[in-house]
């Protein structure tokens, strides 16, 4: 009651009215509305295609195989785990879950078995689809957390099983030996279906604090989502809305940016999606090229190649016309000497795996420096300073002030899995705390200007210090530890994970056996990049670690090694 009194930003770009619609029949409806035998995804790598025709029937297809799965039938109730780097089977295999009343968890291809034996019973799968290169992770990832989750294969891959055949305990194959029809509609719900309680999507993050969690999207989250996005471009840059628009999909479908602002936004939009995956120079330069991708979803890492990269020659990167930032900051300065670098216009986006992703889009032509950008349709934000005198602890910013970012929208997730405790901490009377401390000028345009949340940041990905400090305590020789986000400054806004640690006393340790320690148990892009000793880790009264001080060393320079 106390919030509602408060005073909140509103979207400058009015309202939207989502239509009660399961996910993948939304998708598959907006599908059917362009030329069927244009291409929808392209496999940069392999020339694979799947068209707008192909969609529907496949999913029909793969939803039959994922029902009459080997060992385990999947459907309503039942969890999917897509363990697979970006390919055209990718929306397949997502749509034919959800066609079933299932449920799509998604875990980066880069994880040890031991992350993903996390997930795979946090999240309770009940089958994993990935792709041969993973078959033997995800078999270790299914052994160590002791679950009986059926492994299958995406796509055509018969590295694994053939099509039918029993290529290991309990294997299945979604592989579609009728690549070319065309026609023929998607499983429907059942009715009556509320698409803003029926659980869609699950992927994982660490939110402000702690380990990572399943984020419950629902089917409204996710058409809501869409439905943003496309009208906040449609009613302010319709400019940005050409007919025949090729995107890049390098950025991973397994993270919230990749699944719904880049893949599933092209699909609605009728796009071609050129799908890579993982990022590597030559590829990435010729997949753009060779495709004239003129639309390019990226993170600032990626941006910041293009812009400096001397392997990048302008005849390369000509066919770009938008580059759109998001996942991580990217400064002002950084942000018009890509612009100009590059010779096309950079704009930002911001939002979080809670909230589907998108809560701002930056509308000014050719971009405002610096800013995340206005609020998306039907999406209200206010900015809280904490306060101890006022009953809630949280007073409104000033005008010009900056506060933490509270949000609220349909886009905004009910809770994490299992975790009442977080989803109270996150999501306050419908306003979910972001963790991102802003400002907003008047014209309603917002700047993220810090983070106060545990999380770092490595190439757009998150890296949850908690779970790297569980395991540095794991070490024989190790008594406490502290881990926060390093600003690499080859890279301005990306981070790179610090350790300060505590040895246990008459116990010896360097920094390369830290860093090792770490590097052989989770995936690359959460390494320790340094390792500061100390001999002790700064602590508030109720034992929580004090990260800005820690963070506050690190800007100081005053770490000894
Ligand atoms: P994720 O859930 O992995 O998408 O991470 C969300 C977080 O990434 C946000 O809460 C921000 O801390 C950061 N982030 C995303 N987009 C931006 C942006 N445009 N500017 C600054 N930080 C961003």
């Amino acid at each position: 009651p106390l919030l509602r009194a408060l005073a909140t930003h509103t979207s400058p770009h009015g309202t939207i009215t989502p239509p009660n619609q399961s996910f993948t029949e939304y998708v598959a409806a907006k599908v059917q509305q362009h030329d069927p035998n244009k291409p929808m995804l392209v496999d940069a790598l392999s020339g694979q295609t799947l068209t707008f025709g192909q969609f529907a029937p496949r999913v029909a297809r793969a939803a039959e195989r994922l029902k009459t799965a080997a060992s385990k039938p999947f459907g309503a109730g039942s969890t999917l785990l897509i363990h697979s780097p970006n390919c055209v089977d990718f929306p397949v295999a997502f749509h034919a879950a959800l066609a079933l009343g299932g449920v799509v968890s998604t875990s980066n291809p880069l994880y040890t078995p031991r992350e993903l034996a996390h997930q795979i019973s946090d999240c309770g799968a009940s089958h994993i689809l990935t792709v041969g290169v993973f078959h033997d992770t995800v078999k270790e990832a299914v052994e160590l957390s002791g679950s009986d989750a059926t492994i299958g294969v995406l796509g055509t891959d018969s590295s694994i099983c053939q099509d039918g055949a029993d290529g290991g305990a309990g294997t299945f194959s979604l592989a579609d030996g009728d690549r070319t029809a065309i026609g023929g509609g998607v499983v429907s719900t059942s009715e009556p279906f509320d698409a803003s309680s029926c659980l869609a999507a699950l992927p994982y993050s660490s939110g402000t604090t702690g380990l990572p969690k399943g984020v419950m999207l629902t089917h409204g989250n996710l058409v809501a989502n869409l439905e943003q996005t496309y009208e906040l471009v449609k009613r302010a840059r319709p400019d940005l809305l050409g007919d025949n628009d090729v995107l890049l999909g390098l950025l991973p479908m397994f993270h919230i940016y990749g699944m719904v602002t880049i893949l599933h936004y092209s699909m609605i939009h009728g796009s071609t999606l050129v799908t890579l995956p993982n990022f590597e120079p030559e590829t990435f330069l010729k997949a753009i090229a060779q495709h004239r991708v003129n639309v390019a979803h990226l993170v600032p890492p990626l941006i910041l190649f293009l812009a400096k990269h001397p392997a990048v020659k302008p005849e390369m990167i000509s066919s770009l016309e938008c580059i759109m930032s998001g996942a991580a900051p990217l400064d002002a300065h950084t942000q018009q000497e890509a612009a100009t670098r590059i010779g096309c216009e950079v704009v930002q986006g911001y939002g979080m795996t809670e909230t589907s992703p998108v809560l701002t889009i930056d509308c000014v032509k050719g971009g405002k420096p610096g800013a995340a950008g206005q609020l998306v349709p039907s999406t209200e934000a206010c900015l809280k300073v904490a306060d101890p005198a006022s009953p809630s602890g949280f007073r409104d910013a000033a005008p010009g002030e900056e506060g933490e970012l509270w949000c609220k929208g349909p886009q905004v997730m009910p809770g994490y899995l299992n975790r009442p405790d977080a989803t109270a901490e996150t999501l306050v009377d419908g306003f979910v705390r972001t963790g991102d401390i802003a400002t907003v000028d008047n014209e309603g345009n917002f700047f993220i200007v810090d983070r106060v949340k545990e999380l770092i940041k490595v190439k757009g990905l998150q890296v949850a210090p908690a779970e790297l400090e569980g395991l540095l305590l794991t070490h024989p020789a190790v008594a406490d530890a502290g881990v926060v986000g390093e600003p690499d400054q080859r890279t301005p806004g990306d981070e790179r994970p610090h350790a300060f640690v505590v040895l246990k006393p008459e116990t010896q340790l360097s920094a390369v056996d830290v860093t090792n320690f770490v590097a052989g148990r989770v995936a690359a892009y959460k390494h320790i990049q340094n390792v500061t000793f100390v001999p002790e880790i700064p602590k508030s009264a109720s034992g929580k670690i004090l990260r800005r001080v820690l963070r506050d060393r690190l800007k100081e320079g005053s770490t000894q090694q």
